[in-house]
C-alpha cells in the first residue's frame, strides 16, 4: 500500500511539473541530490547546457518538437479545431517564487480550458522576461504562461503575450507583494480574476511543442494567443528586479505545423 501511495506522489509530482519546473519538484531533487548542479539561464547552468546537466534533460538538446517558436503568420492553416473555450473564475492563488520565476498555483479545481473539444484545468500561471514566443519575429517584453493538465498529467499551456502598456488591474494584487525570496510564498487576500487576464481578441496560434524549461518534455499543446494584454512600465520592472532573462532561445518548427484559429 506504501508503496502505492509512493508511486501515487510521484506521478503526481509530474503530473503538477510545468514548463517552469514548480517547487514541489526543485524540492524533490535537492533531496536527492544535494550537489545537482540546478539549470538556470546564465553561464553553465544556461539553456544550452541543459541537456548536459542531467540525462533527464536530453530532449533539451535532442527533441524535434521543442518551444518556444517564431509563430510566423504567414506559415499557420486556419483551424476551427483550435478555437478555445475558457470556464475560468475567481479563484485564491498562492504565489511562489521557485527561483526559476514567481509562479501563481490556482487553489481550485474548477478553472477549465475546453481545447480542441478537450477538458483540462488550470494548475498554474507564471512569467517570462522577455517572452519566450515570438510573433512574426516579434520579441514582447513578457510572457504569461498559463498550465494545464487534464486527469491523466497530458499538459495544454496557454502564452499570453505582455506589451507595456496601461496597468494591469488584475495582477495589481498579485504584484503588490511579489515574493522576492526564493522559496518565498505570498498568499493574496484578494481572489484573482483568471478570466480577465486574458486579451479580450481571441485568436490563437495552435502547435505541439514542449516544456520550455527542463526536462524539455514533449508532447504539450501549445496555444498562444495573437493579442498581447498590456502591464505597465512598473509592474514590468517590478518582475524584472527578480527575474530578467528567464527566456529559452527560439526552437526550429521543423516537421511541425502552425494552426490559427479562425
Ligand atoms: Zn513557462
Amino acid at each position: 500500500m506504501e508503496k502505492i501511495k509512493f508511486t501515487f506522489l510521484i506521478l503526481l509530482g509530474v503530473f503538477l511539473s510545468s514548463c517552469n519546473q514548480n517547487h514541489l519538484d526543485t524540492h524533490q531533487n535537492e533531496k536527492k541530490d544535494q550537489s545537482h548542479l540546478q539549470w538556470g539561464y546564465d553561464g553553465i547552468t544556461s539553456p544550452e547546457h541543459w541537456a548536459e546537466l542531467s540525462p533527464e534533460f536530453i530532449k533539451c538538446a535532442e527533441g524535434h518538437f521543442q518551444s518556444p517558436i517564431d509563430l510566423e503568420s504567414y506559415v499557420a492553416t486556419k483551424q476551427q479545431r483550435a478555437v478555445l473555450k475558457f470556464n475560468y473564475h475567481p479563484a485564491s492563488v498562492d504565489m511562489v517564487n521557485n527561483g526559476h520565476t514567481v509562479q501563481a498555483n490556482i487553489e481550485a479545481d474548477d478553472e477549465e480550458l475546453i481545447a480542441n473539444g478537450h477538458s483540462y484545468k488550470l494548475k498554474q500561471a507564471h512569467f517570462h522576461a522577455p517572452a519566450e514566443h515570438q510573433i512574426d519575429g516579434i520579441i514582447y517584453p513578457m510572457e504569461m504562461h498559463m498550465v494545464h493538465a487534464d486527469d491523466n498529467g497530458k499538459l495544454a499551456v496557454v502564452g499570453v503575450l505582455i506589451k507595456e502598456g496601461r496597468e494591469n488591474k488584475v495582477l495589481a494584487d498579485l504584484w503588490n507583494d511579489l515574493p522576492d525570496q526564493k522559496e518565498e510564498h505570498i498568499h493574496p487576500a484578494q481572489k484573482c480574476d483568471i478570466l480577465h487576464l486574458l486579451p479580450d481578441e481571441h485568436t490563437v496560434f495552435h502547435y505541439s511543442g514542449s516544456l520550455t524549461t527542463p526536462p524539455c518534455s514533449e508532447g504539450v499543446e501549445w496555444f498562444v494567443m495573437k493579442t498581447p494584454i498590456e502591464m505597465s512600465k512598473i509592474q514590468i520592472s517590478e518582475f524584472k528586479k527578480l527575474y530578467h532573462g528567464n527566456n529559452r532561445a527560439i526552437q526550429q518548427l521543423e516537421e511541425r505545423s502552425i494552426e490559427i484559429s479562425e
